[in-house]
């Protein structure tokens, strides 16, 4: 047997499909539509016997290309690119459950996710159940005889909150229902979901796929039944596609993701164990920390801590004090950027939560969340103690 490839490796190769120019760098096609050469091939085409290309509302070449290599690289049968995280979670949730339905997902999730579950899945009939994500008996209690998917994302936003994703998916299976995990803060180099039980997937690839702030996309993968299934009728009807030029981008993006995520899960440990100890920080939430109160089961689950980092300050008025001394970090509300970025939680992405609801999930008034990007730790860590400095005499 030959020796399997290391996913360095085939985040440079897989997925390439090399045409008329033996073109080194994938091509982009930035293309619509295809001609046929004949009308019994477009015939043929649209019966699906002939499996080439139709219309890139659900098929094009370099959105294909890129939708490949990330299947190697989360070890996944099949993957469907959308044109941003939550065209993906979209997808996952209707193209799955119908009037009737109930799904159980954690409370702690990204805002729009919120939204979905707890706003638009019950407008349509789908009954949902929030639950504290890390006590597997509120999991066991939810489930119910109609229970057909359960959602959740570990490491959580922004407390970076770890659920059991084996234990969950076990309770998700043995009620008969199916298990999405959104892997956005992990990242594919550092947990995979599908390996630990999970059905499906979910990316933002805005996230550390693409890397650098430029484009929105997303993907889910999983099975070929559940992904060139309904996930594909769906997709194929309601049209939230990849545009070819963004996925030429995430696909470059896939050939530095091993590099970018370690420098920056790196820096991230460097920086969470110096914030523990600054008397200026109330606490400080890494997964890779020895002082998390899950971090067995992050260690046991992931590789390494990740790239995001919360941390609290005393109050709102020390965290903006925080925020407006730092000169390297930009104040923003992307993650997985090759730019630190540092986000008040409660003033922005979770503004709209009422204060209870954010204070149950542990977001205080002195909050930060940092992404770690791939500045020179040093100069991270003196901006850090800058923006520290100044939060210490607000
Ligand atoms: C950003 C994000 C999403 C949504 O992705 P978009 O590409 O912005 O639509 C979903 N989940 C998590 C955890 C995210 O960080």
């Amino acid at each position: 047997m030959t020796r399997p490839l290391d996913p360095r490796t085939r985040m440079i190769h897989d997925g390439t499909d090399r045409r008329a120019f033996g073109e080194m760098s994938e091509a982009l096609y930035l293309t619509q539509g295809f001609a046929y050469d004949s009308a019994a091939q477009a015939e043929a085409r649209f019966d699906g016997s002939d499996p080439g290309y139709v219309y890139a509302r659900y098929g094009n070449p370099t959105v294909g290309m890129f939708e490949d290599r990330l299947a190697s690289l989360e070890g996944a049968e099949a993957c469907f690119a959308t044109a941003s995280g939550m065209a993906a979670v979209n997808a996952a949730m209707f193209s799955q459950l119908a009037a009737g339905d109930h799904a159980v997902a954690a409370r702690a999730l990204f805002g729009s996710c919120h939204y979905i579950v707890d706003t638009l899945l019950p407008r349509f009939g789908v009954e949902t159940t929030l639950v504290d994500g890390t006590d597997l008996d509120q999991w066991r209690a939810a489930m119910r005889g109609n229970t057909k998917l359960c959602f959740l994302e570990s490491p959580s936003n922004p407390t970076l909150e770890i659920i059991d994703i084996a234990a969950v998916a076990g309770i998700a299976h043995a009620a008969g229902a199916r298990l999405v995990v959104d892997n956005v803060f992990a990242t594919p180099c550092f947990q995979r979901p599908l390996e630990l039980g999970a059905d499906l997937v979910m990316y933002s690839t805005t996230k550390h796929i693409d890397g650098q702030g430029r484009c929105l996309g997303g993907a889910l993968l999983g099975s070929a039944e559940i992904v060139r299934g309904p996930v594909l009728e769906y997709m194929k009807h309601t049209g939230g596609a990849l545009s070819p030029f963004n996925a030429w981008v995430m696909l470059k993006g896939l050939e530095t993701l091993h590099l970018r995520c370690d420098a920056q899960a790196r820096s991230a440990e460097a920086i969470a164990a110096h914030l523990s100890g600054h008397g200026a920080v109330r606490r400080t939430l890494y997964p890779g920390l020895a002082d998390h109160p899950q971090h067995a089961l992050a260690m046991g689950q992931m590789t390494r801590g990740g790239t995001m980092v919360s941390f609290e300050l005393a109050d709102k008025e020390a965290a903006f004090a925080f925020l407006d001394a730092l000169e390297i970090a930009k104040i923003s509300n992307n993650l997985g950027d090759a730019k630190t970025i540092a986000t008040h939680p409660t003033t922005t992405t979770h503004q709209r939560m009422t204060e209870e609801d954010r204070l149950s999930l542990g977001i205080t008034p002195g909050l930060i969340r940092l992404s770690v990007g791939l500045e020179a730790p040093d100069d991270l860590i003196a901006d850090l103690d800058r923006g520290l400095a100044a939060a210490g005499s607000s």
